[in-house]
């Protein structure tokens, strides 16, 4: 399958040209910033600190969960989110990597906080 980078239209091998766009098309389309946020990410845990964010993200990245770390410290009536909230910032995961991600999740917890 090729790609046309402008419309993100598939073509069979063989096409060179968007015929909508005249852009030639490519085998891989770069990651769309539009279709990545409408991935359905989830919610699975309350992040108390940036030390612990930054380790889990990478933990869950090695175990395939594809994960997004959500900081909340936009400032929010003059103090940052997350004082106001209790915890740092959220840890989200794709829906389809849910449970992976949640058994991953457990076992970071019991290894570096013993819990
Ligand atoms: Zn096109």
């Amino acid at each position: 399958m090729l790609f046309c980078p402008q419309c993100r239209k598939e073509y069979e091998v063989g096409n060179r040209l968007c015929p909508d766009c005249r852009v030639s098309l490519v085998r891989n389309l770069p990651p769309d910033p539009n279709q990545l946020a409408l991935f359905e990410m989830i919610e699975i845990y309350k992040i108390p600190d940036e030390i612990t964010g930054m380790a889990l993200s990478s933990f869950l990245a090695d175990a395939g969960v594809q994960v997004s770390v959500q900081p909340m410290e936009a400032s929010f009536y003059g103090g940052t989110l997350n004082t106001l909230l209790g915890y740092w910032g959220k840890l989200l995961v794709s829906a389809e990597h849910e449970t992976k991600a949640r058994k991953q999740l457990e076992i970071f917890l019991k290894e570096f906080h013993g819990k």
